[in-house]
Parts: structure tokens; sequence; C-alpha cells
């Protein structure tokens, strides 16, 4: 397939286009390289002759009709957002420029270009969203996908309502779409903002690991070769008009979460005492969600996915990967906010 890939330089959407090409297919990268974005990600194929990068943004709709128009793809990955919850708590506007109207741009432009087309059946949109939508769990029970939206804070309503949207575009003019809500990701190349990254480079550096809260806070970890494999499948294989939630099966609290990445340190990196003793429990994030946890049914019965490691050996290879890649990560340390608590101000 010729796949059009949005947020292609972030954390999943390279992820995506490395196992994109290394399956064959050709891929287009629009991405508007924002703080989050890192081309570098992308060295191991920058030089096939199937990747081609195109740097625009998913609010110009001029620059995505000439991409639509001279790429013709065979379907649209949309992974381009702004995803860090603590910076829609400082700045909401920028998440709503981006993961709505962007969102909308961008199924504008699809729709001119599978019009103009003759409305290929084939083709496909595929909204890549988050479980954030459905809100917060309670001890039991799990998100399925017809648990009802609630989101609560900016990023995960403004990811609500670009989901809303490409719903829309379906039921009103027909664009073949395909949507999936994905649980905590983790793994190579993730940026240094987010709670995995940061607790390993923190650790590393002898610096404190702070917990929000009380650390019982539960994420359901999936890593991020398991889900770029589950969105290949999704574009190709998925029903039209149809979501999938994906999730590891994997259910940590952030505390547990931690000690396991200190233990996996204290064995790959020994420290004089336990990485532990650094654990320091800080102010809350307002309205943290308190559980996430996905029922992964839909896509295991229907397109036989299943995650390939468990989290425990995910984080191994997590921190395998953050030891070996020093020049990469101390690169992303100097970008704007990162290394400083964000999302506060509330
Ligand atoms: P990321 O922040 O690492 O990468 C986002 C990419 O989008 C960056 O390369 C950035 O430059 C690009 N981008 C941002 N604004 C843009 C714009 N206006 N135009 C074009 N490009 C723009 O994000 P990620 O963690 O890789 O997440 C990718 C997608 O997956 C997002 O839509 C996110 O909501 C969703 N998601 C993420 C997780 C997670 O755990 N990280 C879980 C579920 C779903």
């Amino acid at each position: 397939m010729k796949l059009l890939i949005t947020g292609g330089a972030g954390f999943i959407g390279s992820a995506v286009v490395r196992q994109a090409i290394a399956a064959g297919h050709e891929v287009v990268n629009l991405d508007a390289l924002t703080y989050a974005a890192c081309l570098d990600n992308l060295a191991s194929v920058a030089d096939d002759p199937g990747y081609t990068f195109e740097h625009a943004d998913i609010r110009d709709r001029a620059a995505l009709d000439r991409v639509f128009a001279q790429h013709r793809p065979d379907a649209v990955m949309h992974l381009a957002a702004e995803s860090h919850v603590d910076r829609s708590i400082d700045g909401p506007g920028t998440f709503i420029d981006t993961n709505v109207m962007g969102t909308f741009h961008l199924l504008e432009a699809a729709r001119a270009y599978w019009t103009r087309e003759g409305r290929p059946e084939d083709f496909r949109f595929h909204h890549i969203s988050t479980d954030e939508v459905f809100g917060s769990l309670g001890p039991e029970g799990q998100f399925t996908e017809e648990t009802p939206y609630d989101p609560r804070s900016p990023y995960s309503a403004s990811k609500a309502g670009s989901d809303h949207l490409v719903r829309a575009w379906h039921e009103t003019y027909g664009l073949p779409v395909v949507l999936t809500n994905c649980s905590n990701n983790y793994g190579p190349f993730h940026f240094p903002e987010k709670l995995i990254p940061v607790v390993i480079l923190n650790a590393l550096a002898g610096k404190p690991l702070p917990i929000y809260g009380d650390g019982s806070n539960v994420r359901d970890w999936l890593y991020v070769e398991d889900h770029a494999e589950a969105l290949l499948l999704v574009v190709q294989k998925g029903a039209v008009g149809r979501s999938y939630n994906i999730g590891g099966e994997n259910e940590r609290t952030n505390l547990d979460l931690v000690r396991t990445l200190c233990a996996i340190l204290d064995r790959l990196a020994p420290r004089e005492g336990s990485y532990a003793d650094l654990i320091s429990f800080v102010t809350d994030r307002p309205g943290h969600d308190a559980r996430y946890a996905i029922d992964p049914a839909r896509i295991r019965e229907e397109l036989g996915w299943r995650p390939s490691v468990t989290v425990e050996e995910g984080l191994e290879k997590t921190v395998d990967w953050y030891l070996a890649n020093e020049p990469w990560w101390r690169a992303l340390q100097a970008r704007q906010g990162v290394g400083e608590r964000l999302g506060v101000g509330a």
C-alpha cells in the first residue's frame, strides 16, 4: 500500500513508519516537526526508496491538498497530534488547533481527494486515538468499544472531538474510516517528558524519580512495536466504520511500574544502593484519571492480534535501548519544557 502517515516523526508514528517500510509498503511521512518530533527516529529508513518526507502542518489545507494530489495514497494513518496531558493543562489552545481543527482539515482534504478519485471503496482514513477518551475507571471493569466517551483533560477532550469528527465524516459523507483507541505506549524513541523515559533518565543521573500523587493510578501498558503492528493490521484488515481498542492487558500502578524499572536498572546499570531509593512523591496532576484498562477482545477475535511481550519484557528492552542510545536522548533533553514539572498551573 501507499500510506500517508501523519506524525511519523513522533514516538508511535516513527515505529509505524519503520514497520511499514520493513513490510514493503510505500510511506509518505507528513509531519510539522514540533518540539516532540525527531527525524533521527527514522534514520534507519530515511534512504529507503519507499520513504518520502513532507514537512507540512495538518492545519494547512493547501499543503494537504498538494500532498494528496502529488502522492495519491491508498490510505491515511493519522497520528499527528499534541500528545502530552501535562502540556494540555498549561496550554489547551494548541491541542484544540491541532487535534480538532487539524483533524478536520485532514478529513476535508482526504474527502476531496477520495471524491476526485471516484470514491474508491478500499481507501482508508485511519484515526489513531487514545483510551483516555473513555474517562476514568474505578477498580473494576475495562473499556470496550461501546464505553461512552467521558474525556476529562484538555488532551483527551480534543482527541474525543477528533474521534467524533472522523465518525461523522463516515456517516455523513461515506468516507471509509477506521478508528483505534489505544492504552499507554512505551518503548524505544519515547520522548523524554513521559513517565517511563523520565524515570530511566533521572535514575541514570541520580535525580529523584517523580511519582504523581500516591502512585496508585493504574495504566494498561503496551509496547510501542506491538501497537505499530496492530495499527498496520487495522488499516489493512479492519472493517470500515469500526473502531478497535488496543491494549496490552498489562495493568500496573505507576508505583509498581517505577519499582519494576528500578529493579531492571539495578541489574543492568548497578549503582550503590537501589534506584528505588530515588522514588519521590510529588503533587498530583489536576484531574488525574484513576485507572485505564482496555478490553482488546475485538481486535484479538476479529483480526487475530495480541501483544508479543509482557510489560516486564518490554521494559527490559526499553531500558536496554536507553542505555545504548545516550546521544539520542541527550539531544532531546535540551528542548523546551523537558525536565520541568508541567501541568500544575490549574
Ligand atoms: P508524539 O507527540 O510523540 O508525536 C506527535 C507527532 O505529531 C510529532 O512528530 C509532531 O511533530 C507531529 N505533529 C504535531 N502537531 C502537528 C501538526 N499540526 N501537523 C503535523 N504534524 C504535527 O505522539 P505519540 O505519542 O507518537 O502519539 C501519536 C498518536 O497516538 C497521537 O495521536 C496520540 O494521541 C495517540 N496515542 C498515543 C498514546 C501514547 O501512549 N503515546 C496512546 C494512545 C494514543
